[in-house]
């Protein structure tokens, strides 16, 4: 399950319904930058790094190898799941190969985000420089705790390192990375008890009959390759990371699903071609209450985006879609789909690698008629309004994939299965 837009895409909801028909959930990509919202009766869970799949009982979660793996936040979370009933024992794996982020990986992130000239508008996490740091061959991974001694060394040397890099940056107040070497052995032999082979559970899941589920996170143009660099996270978060990130080889992937919401929003900085109009980008946004779930920043609002799916489509090779709230459109009179983008070169229909470019682009809409009926009770496709069927039809011909489901409001059930 990928993201097929800038994240944020309800994904969290997605995965927690294929969950339930799963035996493995795992992630393959990114760290505490994720934050899934999923509403589970009248609880909100907001998970930054375990896998949603741990809210249904009995489910192996995994992080694989291509996460970026925060130790300390990430027993927070398991205790807070733990305190709020949710049994973990012997349900969390961590990848022996997943690379620590430690506090100055943080320091780091925003310091320079502080000091650029271009922002990024990263969360802040540490998330670049602890991806940096493996890219570096410079990291510490979870197998490297094995032993004491060696883990204590490599952790001093990360923090020496960075601390000359912070000099650097002029920032003489390290914070919680003087004690960073502690907290981090302090949990290490907590750590090293969920730690596995991810590739190898995950290969006999599958030769053993197991349904498996590699969940994505952030979405398509946010990739470090394909999306609208720079303005991209540090990871790959198309499907082929899905493959490398946890583990297994691409040929044991048989089924690729899109996530994309029915309109566009964007977080952090960087161009969005088919944002609204300050009045209605207002309204959609409220409406679909976006603002991150980790940062709780605003999100741009616009129109869905046909270039950005068609090129999301084809990048990841999606079978299916799953396209959320659409009830957010529900009373909106008229709503529109960008078909291509209008650059000073002329009109462009595929998404471009020159990001600059689509700074000036803008969007060539396609208008459509509102439904203007609420289609929160609705579960079946031919109880859709016609004009928000005509609407998701478009979104199949544009993309030239199937939609398997779609999303209509926050609750677990409030979902279309189309046959
Ligand atoms: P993720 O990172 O892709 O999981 O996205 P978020 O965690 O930011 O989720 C987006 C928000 O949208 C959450 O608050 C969800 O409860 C909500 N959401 C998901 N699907 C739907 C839907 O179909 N309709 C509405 N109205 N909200 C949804």
């Amino acid at each position: 399950m990928v993201g097929g837009q800038w994240g944020d895409e309800g994904k969290g909801k997605i995965v927690d319904v294929l969950a339930e028909e799963s035996d493995i959930i795992a992630r393959y990509q990114g760290g505490a930058n994720a934050g899934h919202t999923v509403h589970v009766g009248e609880e909100e869970f907001i998970l930054h790094q375990i896998p949603s799949g741990i809210l249904h009982p009995g489910k192996r979660c995994l992080m694989g190898n291509g996460v970026v793996l925060e130790p300390i936040q990430f027993f927070q979370e398991y205790d807070e799941a733990e305190a709020r009933g949710i049994s973990l024992e012997g349900r969390v794996g961590v990848s022996l190969r997943a690379h620590l982020l430690l506090p100055y990986h943080r320091l780091l992130d925003r310091a320079r985000e502080g000091k650029s000239a271009q922002k990024i508008g990263t969360t802040g996490r540490g998330i670049g420089p602890a991806y940096e740091d493996k890219a570096g061959r410079r990291g510490v991974r979870v197998v490297d705790l094995l032993d004491e001694e060696e883990a204590r060394n490599r952790l001093v040397e990360g923090r020496e390192r960075a601390r000359a890099k912070l000099a650097e940056l002029g920032i003489s107040d390290l914070g919680d990375v003087e004690e960073c070497v502690e907290t981090t052995l302090a949990v290490r032999e907590r750590l090293l008890g969920l730690a596995t082979d991810v590739g190898l559970e995950i290969y006999e899941g599958l030769k053993a009959g197991k349904e498996v589920l590699l969940e994505g996170a952030q979405g398509t143009a946010l990739d470090l390759d394909h999306g609208t660099y720079p303005f991209v996270t540090s990871s790959i978060t198309t499907a082929g990371g899905a493959a490398s990130g946890s583990g297994i080889g691409p040929s044991s992937l048989h089924r690729v699903l899109g996530v994309m919401k029915a309109y566009t929003t964007r977080v952090g900085n960087g161009p969005l071609p088919s944002a609204l109009p300050p009045e209605m980008d207002e309204k959609v946004r409220t409406l679909g209450a976006e603002f991150g779930a980790t940062t709780g920043r605003p999100r741009r609002c616009g129109w869905f985006d046909g270039v950005l799916a068609r090129y999301s489509a084809r990048v990841n090779g999606f079978t299916g879609l799953a396209v959320t709230k659409l009830d957010v459109l529900d009373t909106l009179p008229e709503i529109f789909i960008a078909t291509s983008y209008r650059t000073a070169e002329g009109e462009i229909s595929e998404f471009p690698a020159d990001t600059r470019s689509l700074e000036t682009s803008e969007a060539v809409l396609e208008r459509m008629p509102g439904w203007q009926a609420s289609t929160a009770e609705v579960r079946k496709l031919e109880d859709l309004p016609r004009n928000a069927r005509a609407y998701l039809d478009r979104i199949r011909e544009i993309t030239d994939t199937p939609i398997e489901m779609v999303g209509v409001g926050t609750r677990r059930n409030q979902i279309v299965h189309v046959a």
